[in-house]
């Protein structure tokens, strides 16, 4: 028999407590990630939110899990103003068709496209499922019927609400009392609601509306949060293990999908529920409507590749803020190339002996992903392995590679050899070169000496100088 998988301990927002991850089928974990609305670019605070889905793939799949993960993508039904339910409240993919002057589905193909090579930049990996809103019309309202069924919904004119005072659980997961998001509640437009609080299954299109389905109330469209009940219940099955998101969804968007999934099937259908920390500029929370965005195609133009994000997003634990800056850019940008350095000069050859050493690093890595995913504990341990002078280079190179299943830097990619070079570095490369050129052998000796003690050593070949950075010990 072989050996059983390392336990993984994961915060479940809903109980409030970090426990022991017990997936529905022992090694096999189903997770359900809500993806991106897709009606401007994503951007890098959303990409974070990704990330740490993405680390969380990585590191059930490193441990010997099989994972199935489905993230959706949401083309209708997120409105603007999520408060506003009423007819005139503005579908984000409708508004941006209009603005763009193309169909909603255009905008929602273009960028669907650019959210995934944003992705791709990122080194997330693809997931099993993508699944649209708009292709699960009859599912969602298959959920609203059933909940009108069961005395959980009612109909004003077309448009159903869910009746959170039919539904005691309510507010188990966000930690939210009816009373308290009445009081919380800014003066709803519409007076139709029974509760402030009910929000909208199923809504009554206007006459506007582009993108609407018939139904058994007449024409209408899906409230947003009813697409991840539908999508998670029909793709995963009627339980599933985790479901993550960034932390603004916790309430409303899953404590409504909670309600109507639960409320519809009569039992429990998530497991673990976790939550992602923003990402934040300037400490404020960046966000697409705020208009404070930073894309990951951005990063280029400013000095960074897509990957030092990737390195930053690794060094903050995903229930902590982030904030994001010039500064700690450049940290994650120099952290990323000591690791790619270690690897690079390794030499390729097969590592010979596993040591203790070596073991104990892999056992504190599998120790640090284990709880909650404390990926900056691994990213340091990481870099302990990249300086530990124990380690053949053969045996460092091996165990970054290893680890770089969860971290995902490309650590061996064919460019990591021309990983950044150590600060200053390119300036005394011209600064030599231009010596040589004027064949002033004694600058250009005391310049390779410079360099050097920087730890890069320099070869003149016939197509110019070559340079290899030294591992630090
Ligand atoms: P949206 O496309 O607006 O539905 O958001 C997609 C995902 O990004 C959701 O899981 C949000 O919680 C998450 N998100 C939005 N803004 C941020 C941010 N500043 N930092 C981290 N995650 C965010
Ligand atoms: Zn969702």
């Amino acid at each position: 028999m072989s050996d059983p998988l390392p336990e993984v301990r994961l915060h479940n927002t809903l109980t409030r407590r970090t426990e022991p991850l017990e997936p529905l089928e022992p090694g096999r974990v189903s997770v359900y990630t809500c993806g991106s609305t897709v009606y401007k670019y994503a951007h890098i605070g959303n990409l974070r939110t990704y990330l740490f889905g993405d680390l969380l793939h990585r590191t059930l799949e490193y441990l010997g899990y099989e994972v199935r993960y489905v993230k959706n993508i949401t083309d209708v039904g997120h409105m603007r103003d999520d408060q506003l339910d009423a007819l005139e409240g503005l579908d984000k993919v409708e508004q941006a068709a209009e603005t763009e002057g193309k169909t909603p589905a255009e905008i929602a193909a273009f960028y669907t496209d650019a959210w995934l090579e944003d992705e791709a930049l990122l080194n997330i990996l693809p997931v099993d499922l993508m699944p649209k809103a708009s292709d699960h019309i009859p599912e969602m309202i298959d959920i609203t019927r059933r909940l009108l069924d069961h005395g959980l919904a009612y109909e004003v004119d077309g448009t159903i609400y869910f009746d959170v005072s039919a539904f005691p659980a309510y507010g188990q997961l966000s930690g939210q009392r009816v009373s308290e998001t009445q009081a919380g509640h800014r003066v709803e437009v519409e007076s139709d609601k029974r509760h402030p609080a009910d929000f909208a299954l199923w809504k009554r299109a206007g006459q506007d509306r582009l993108m609407k389905w018939p139904s058994p109330w007449g024409d209408g469209f899906p409230g947003w949060h009813i697409e991840c009940s539908a999508m998670s219940i029909k793709h995963l099955g009627e339980q599933f293990d985790i479901h993550t998101g960034g932390i603004d969804l916790k309430f409303p968007h899953h404590e409504d999908e909670i309600a109507q999934s639960e409320g519809a099937l009569g039992h429990r259908v998530v497991g673990t529920w976790l939550h992602g920390e923003f990402l934040t500029l300037d400490d404020a929370k960046m966000a697409k409507s705020a208009g404070n965005i930073i894309r990951i195609a951005d990063l280029p133009a400013n000095g960074f590749e897509p990957l030092a994000f990737r390195y930053l997003a690794l060094t903050a634990h995903y229930r902590s803020k982030l904030n994001f800056t010039d500064a700690a850019m450049h940290a994650a940008a120099s952290g990323l190339g000591r690791l790619r350095r270690a690897v690079a000069t390794a030499p390729d050859d097969p590592v010979d002996a596993v040591t203790e050493p070596m073991v104990s690093h892999r056992a504190r890595f599998t120790e640090a992903i284990t709880d909650d995913l404390g990926i900056p504990r691994a990213i340091a341990i990481a870099q302990a392995v990249a300086s530990d002078s124990g380690l053949t280079h053969a045996q460092c190179r091996a165990l970054l590679l290893d680890f770089d299943r969860v971290l995902g830097l490309s650590l061996d990619a064919p460019g990591a050899a021309k990983a950044p070079l150590p600060e200053g570095v390119a300036a005394l490369l011209e600064r030599r070169a231009a010596s040589r050129e004027a064949r002033d052998w004694a600058a250009s000796d005391a310049l390779r000496d410079e360099l050097a003690a920087l730890g890069v050593d320099v070869r003149d070949t016939p197509s110019g100088q070559q340079t290899n950075v030294r591992r630090k010990s």
